[in-house]
């Protein structure tokens, strides 16, 4: 069995170039919850809905995110009204935050309602939350205020300075069941390359599964999100700058260096190879700029087999 941890777009990608050459029943995958938000009453998962909607070949290819054929005619009718519509929830997109609202009303628990989506979806791989506990990340701004994530990142659009990171609910929140059973039988535990503070930074700061992975260390991967100093989308890069990180693939084996043996590292940061290996992170240097599926399905194999 393969494990990886995921946030959104980022992951997605990679787990395209997954299924190209590992069974999908033979792939787990931890999907961040942090992001999870309310919006208009309904309960929210961008990470697990952008793995779900991506493995079902269904994702909005022009975003990355979202479903593909989407109309937005309830968002018009929220901006009739005068009503918030920066958060975008697209007419297909809705039904999913129904149907996940109403099943958790009922008492179910998110782990399985992401599992009845998922199958709906007809995906093949399991698809879990990282924790059926609430955790949910905060961002202090330079000027003090706190948000939640997808105000930072959507309405601020993550162009605010920010000071600091917080994982609300993460020091009590237990794994989702199957998760440290999922680790133990793993071949390879994966840290896909997303956003190492916000998307695999929440999941790693529930203390289980850190504990886990620092005692599975051996057979964990991590890709970095960060090629040539740069994130191919997104703040990561500024964010590990704002905390006191670099923003290279240096500053990510530092994030990572006590859950991952090895760093996938990208042909442009060669040089920096030896600075990883400095932080006791051994650097596997390949391509790793998902631009197709073929290249996705390239690294996958690199990351499989070092
Ligand atoms: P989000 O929740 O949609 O922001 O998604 P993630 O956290 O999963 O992904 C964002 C991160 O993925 C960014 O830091 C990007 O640099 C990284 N990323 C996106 N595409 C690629 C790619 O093709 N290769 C690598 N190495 N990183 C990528």
């Amino acid at each position: 069995m393969i494990v990886v941890l995921a946030g959104g777009t980022g992951a997605a990608k990679f787990l395209c170039g997954l299924v190209q050459v590992v069974n999908r029943e033979d792939i787990y995958v931890v999907g961040n919850t942090g992001d999870d938000a309310v919006f208009f009453g309904l309960h929210i998962s961008p990470d697990l809905d952008t793995i779900c909607y991506t493995l079902a070949g269904e994702v909005n290819s022009a975003t990355g995110w979202g479903l593909a054929n989407e109309t937005w005619h309830a968002m018009d009718t929220v901006a009739r009204y005068g009503g918030d519509t920066w958060f975008h929830l697209g007419d297909r997109d809705l039904g999913t935050h129904l149907y996940r609202t109403a099943r958790l009303r009922e008492g179910a628990q998110l782990s399985a309602v992401t599992e009845e989506i998922a199958e709906a979806w007809q995906i093949g791989v399991d698809l879990v939350p990282m924790s059926d506990y609430p955790v949910r990340t905060y961002l202090e701004l330079l000027d003090g205020t706190e948000v939640p994530f997808q105000d930072y990142f959507v309405k601020l659009r993550h162009s605010v300075p920010v000071e600091s990171v917080t994982f609300r609910g993460a020091s009590q929140a237990q794994p989702t069941n199957g998760i440290l059973e999922a680790f133990s039988a793993a071949e390879r535990i994966i840290l896909a390359p997303s956003n190492p503070i916000v998307s695999i930074g929440p999941i790693l700061a529930i203390p289980a599964v850190r504990n886990a992975l620092e005692k599975y260390r051996d057979k964990v991967r991590a890709i970095s999100p960060i090629v040539a100093g740069a994130a191919l989308k997104g703040p990561a890069d500024r964010l590990l700058r704002e905390l006191g990180h670099e923003a290279s693939v240096v500053g990510v084996a530092g994030l990572l260096a006590d859950v991952a043996d090895t760093l996938v590292i990208d042909e442009q940061d060669a040089a920096l190879a030896k600075s990883v290996s400095g932080l006791d992170v051994k650097p596997v240097v390949t391509n790793t700029v998902m631009s197709t599926p073929e290249l996705a399905k390239k690294l996958a194999s690199v990351v499989i087999d070092c």
